[in-house]
C-alpha cells in the first residue's frame, strides 16, 4: 500500500464518516502515523442526503475530499480501497489494494442499509444511505415527472406519480416534506402538463407515530407538517411486497407506485474475521466496553454506528446518529495517546446534545433535554446546526447560498438528469 516504514506507533482507520474524521483530526501532527482508508475518497455528510434526492443541493456541496481533511496532517495517509478481512494474530487488515500492518486499528465503517431479509424489496426500491443513492432517486424522481407527461391512461401516470416513502424515522419525515415541495412548488412552474392533484406523497411507518425516536410532541407536530404539506401518513403501516409497481402491505393499503424510497432502517457494516461473540448478531454491531475496545482485543477499536456500548442509560447502545460518532472519535484519539503514554484509559461518557427534523420549509422539531419546541425558530435552529455541522467552508457558503436562493424563489435549482437511472 506504499506506507512508509516508520517508529511511530501506526493507527490505522477504516471508515472516514463522522467518527473516523474525527479522530484523524484528533491524531493530527501526533507521535503517530495514522492510516486513513475509505472505500470512498470523500466525506458524507448524510443527514442532508436528502436535499440531494430532492434537487435542492448537488451532491459535492455536501460530500468533501478525505485528502483535504488530511492535507496539513504530517504523519496521516489516505488510501481508497475496501477492507476485507481483519488478520488479528498477524495484526494485518487485508484490503482491495493490499495488505497493511496495524499497532491500533480501529473500525469506524457505519451502517448499509437494512432491507430485513426481503430481497423483493432489495432488489426494487431506492436505498438512500450514499451520494450515488441519493442522485439515483433524483434522477427518478424527474425521470417520472418526463414519463407522468406523456402518459397514456390516468392509472399508468398515477404510477409515475404516486411516491413511497417508507419508514418514518427523520430520514423518511424529510425527504417527504421534501418532496411535497417539489409537487407544492415546481410542479405547477415546471410541469404545466401534468395535474397536482394526480401527484401522491404515501410515508409509510411500523410504529404509531412518525419521529418513534423523538417525543411524542415532536411526532405530533410533524405529522401536522406532513399532512398540512399535502404528505398521507399511514402510520402501524409496513410494506411486505414490492414489484417494481405494486406496494402491498400489511393492512387492506396497497399502492401502484414505480418509486418506493427504504428509509426503514439500517444494519452494521462489520469486516469479517474477528471472534464471532466480538459482533451483536441482532445489529450486527461490534460489542466495545466503554473505552470503544472491542470485545476479546486490545488493540482493536470500534467507534460510531458499528459499535455498540451498553451502558445504564442506554441499554441497547447509543442512537446511531452523528454525535455519538463523533464523541467517540474524539475520546478515542485522545485515549490512543494515553494508550501510548501508558496512562490510564477514560471511559466514554454520552453528552446528548438533542435530536431534530425538518418538515419542508419554515417547519421542524427539535427536542433538547429539557426544552421541546417546533416551528419556525425550529428550523432556523436546524438550519444553523447543520450549516455549521459541514465539513468545508466552499461547502458551507454554497450550501448557505442555495437555501437562500430557493427559499427566497420558492425553487430547487438541482432539477438534473445528468445520470439517469435505469431500474
Ligand atoms: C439518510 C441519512 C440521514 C441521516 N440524518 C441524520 C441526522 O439528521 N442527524 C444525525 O445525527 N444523524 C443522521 N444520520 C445518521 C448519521 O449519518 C450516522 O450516525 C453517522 O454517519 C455515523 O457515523 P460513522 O462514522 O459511524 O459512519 P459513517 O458516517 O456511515 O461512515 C462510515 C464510512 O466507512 C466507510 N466504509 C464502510 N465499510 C468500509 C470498508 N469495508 N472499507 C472501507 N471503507 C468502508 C464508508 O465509505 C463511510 O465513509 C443519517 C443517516 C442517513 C443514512
Amino acid at each position: 500500500m506504499n506506507i512508509p516504514e516508520s517508529t511511530l506507533p501506526r493507527v490505522v482507520i477504516v471508515g472516514g464518516g463522522f467518527a473516523g474524521v474525527r479522530l484523524v483530526k484528533t491524531l493530527a501532527n501526533k507521535n503517530v502515523q495514522v492510516v486513513l482508508i475509505d472505500k470512498h475518497n470523500y466525506h458524507t455528510f448524510q443527514p442532508l442526503l436528502y436535499q440531494v434526492s430532492s434537487s435542492g443541493l448537488e451532491p459535492d456541496s455536501i460530500a468533501y475530499p478525505l485528502r483535504k481533511i488530511i492535507k496539513a496532517h504530517k504523519t496521516t495517509f489516505f488510501r481508497l480501497a475496501e477492507v476485507e478481512r481483519i488478520q488479528p494474530e498477524e495484526k494485518r487488515i487485508k484490503t482491495s489494494i493490499g495488505s497493511i500492518q496495524y499497532d491500533y486499528l480501529v473500525l469506524a465503517t457505519g451502517t448499509k442499509t437494512n432491507f430485513f431479509g426481503n430481497d423483493a424489496i432489495k432488489t426494487h426500491s431506492m436505498p438512500m444511505k450514499s451520494v450515488p443513492q441519493a442522485l439515483n432517486i433524483r434522477s427518478l424522481i424527474l425521470q417520472n415527472f418526463e414519463k407522468a407527461a406523456i402518459a397514456n391512461t390516468k392509472q399508468e401516470r398515477e404510477a409515475f406519480l404516486n411516491f413511497v416513502i417508507v419508514g418514518g424515522g427523520p430520514t423518511g419525515v424529510e425527504l417527504a416534506g421534501a418532496i411535497a415541495e417539489l409537487k407544492n412548488n415546481i410542479l405547477p412552474r415546471d410541469y404545466r402538463d401534468l395535474n397536482r392533484q394526480d401527484m401522491h406523497i404515501h410515508l409509510l411507518e411500523g410504529a404509531n407515530r412518525v419521529l418513534p425516536p423523538m417525543s411524542e410532541h415532536a411526532s405530533k407536530q410533524a405529522e401536522k407538517f406532513l399532512t398540512e404539506l399535502g404528505v398521507n401518513v399511514h402510520c402501524n403501516t409496513f410494506v411486505k411486497d414490492y414489484d417494481g409497481l405494486h406496494v402491498k402491505t400489511n393492512t387492506t393499503l396497497e399502492f401502484q407506485s414505480e418509486t418506493l424510497i427504504w428509509a426503514a432502517g439500517v444494519t452494521g457494516a462489520p469486516i469479517h474475521g474477528l471472534k464471532a461473540n466480538s459482533l451483536i448478531e441482532k445489529s450486527n454491531r461490534y460489542s466495545v466496553n466503554n473505552f470503544n475496545q472491542v470485545e476479546g482485543y486490545d488493540s482493536i477499536f470500534a467507534i460510531g454506528d458499528i459499535a455498540l456500548m451498553t451502558t445504564d442509560a442506554y441499554p441497547n447502545g447509543h442512537p446511531q446518529v452523528a454525535q455519538p460518532a463523533i464523541q467517540q472519535g474524539k475520546l478515542l484519539g485522545e485515549n490512543i495517546l494515553r494508550h501510548i503514554q501508558q496512562k490510564p484509559l477514560q471511559p466514554f461518557s454520552y453528552k446528548d446534545k438533542g435530536s431534530m427534523a425538518t418538515i419542508g420549509r419554515n417547519k421542524a422539531v427539535v427536542d433538547l433535554k429539557h426544552f421541546k419546541f417546533g416551528g419556525f425558530f425550529a428550523w432556523f435552529v436546524w438550519m444553523f446546526i447543520h450549516l455549521m455541522s459541514l465539513v468545508g467552508f466552499r461547502n458551507r457558503v454554497i450550501v448557505f447560498f442555495n437555501w437562500t436562493y430557493n427559499y427566497i424563489n420558492f425553487d430547487k435549482a438541482a432539477r438534473l438528469i445528468i445520470r439517469p437511472f435505469k431500474k
